[in-house]
């Protein structure tokens, strides 16, 4: 470093030192197909005050290496669980776990169990077998199954023939040609890890987000944090702004993937029931602790439509909902309502 630069830098220190010892850091990433966030305030007590420029040094080293590690969480919950990643421990399960129980990492049957769980909570509304459907959709190309195609098919979409041994930590799939997709729920999973990540670093005012799913620590020093949940149908513009302090939230919406044939939308949450996308909401927001139930629980919603979604949330004491009906109508789950 040159002498000017240091003397320029002791000077900053000296007479403003909350720029070297907290800041907010932020960057963005692509990644599982879509754009990830983390943003943090790092507040670091340094103890060498007599050497304040190497204090701001180590402070912004820190800062990248957890804004790293928050990009490599991702990529690695990517490459574990893409279906589009032939090596990833899904697709093995998915080529394999009709045939004969396949052995898993303790992860992915965790999160396996937990998507379980929200299809018995949902009476099979969330059902990561959808996939055995979802699959024939491709909303680049504009194709989707034939009705005669998912007459057929619908039988394999069914989340009970999924069984799980947790003495073994293995899955088995009792239905041919089966295939799961994490796609539902895997985002909100991957922004729980990165919290948990930052938080065990020390961190106390953080969001990390994967798409439409957030995930925030503490709140945004002294003030809430606003998140914006998305127009369904203006790509810039938001619906609504929600103040939120230690919460996670998660979007789901038909305009995110699809494609319009005939005047009618194709998109990427399907009714496990009719194998056609869910047609009787627009966008559903899902906010509560838990990043990983969140993401899942606003697929849920979004399928089950208005009035036995907003049913389901009111009996969740933990989770609250926003739902945009067909007419761009809000509504709000209770607990919400004051
Ligand atoms: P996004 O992926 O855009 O954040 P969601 O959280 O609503 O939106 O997840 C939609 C994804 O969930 C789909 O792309 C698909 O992978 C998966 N999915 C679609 N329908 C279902 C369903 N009925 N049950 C479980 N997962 C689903
Ligand atoms: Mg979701």
């Amino acid at each position: 470093m040159s002498r000017l630069c240091r003397l320029t830098l002791t000077f900053l220190f000296v007479f403003f030192p909350f720029i070297a010892h907290a800041q907010w850091y932020k960057h963005s990433f692509k990644v599982m197909g879509t754009m990830s966030h983390v943003e943090f305030w790092l507040d670091q007590q340094s103890k060498t005050d007599n050497d304040i420029i190497n204090a701001g040094v180590a402070q912004n080293e820190q800062a990248q290496a957890l804004i790293k590690a928050v990009e490599l969480e991702m990529v690695r919950i990517d490459q574990q669980m893409s279906p589009y990643k032939e090596q990833s421990e899904l697709s093995l399960v998915n080529r394999s776990a009709d045939k004969k129980p396949v052995l898993i990492s303790g992860e992915l049957f965790e999160l396996l169990s937990t998507a379980q769980h929200i299809s018995a909570l949902s009476d099979g509304a969330f059902d990561i077998t959808y996939a055995s459907i979802g699959y024939q959709y491709n909303y680049r190309e504009k194709t989707r199954p034939s009705q005669s195609s998912i007459v057929q098919t619908l039988p394999a979409i069914n989340y009970t023939a999924i069984s799980l041994d947790k003495k073994r930590s293995t899955v088995y799939f009792n239905h041919q040609g089966m295939k799961i997709d994490l796609g539902g729920i895997a985002k909100g999973y991957a922004v729980k890890r990165c919290l948990t990540l930052l938080e065990e670093a020390g961190i106390k005012h953080a969001l990390v987000s994967a798409g439409g799913d957030t995930g925030l620590l503490g709140n945004r020093k002294g003030r809430p944090w606003l998140v914006g949940i998305k127009h369904p149908r203006a790509e810039h513009k938001m619906a609504v702004h929600i103040p939120l302090e230690n919460e996670a939230i998660s979007t789901s919406g038909d305009y995110e993937r699809y494609f319009i044939e005939d005047g009618v939308r194709y998109h990427h949450i399907i009714n496990p029931k009719t194998g056609d996308s869910a047609r009787k909401v627009v966008s559903v927001s899902v906010i509560g602790k838990d990043p990983t139930y969140v993401d899942a629980l606003s697929t849920t919603v979004f399928v089950k439509g208005l009035t036995p979604g907003l049913k389901l949330i009111n009996a969740l004491p933990d989770f609250e909902a926003i739902i945009i009906d067909n007419q761009r109508r809000l509504h709000y789950s209770q607990g919400l309502q004051q």
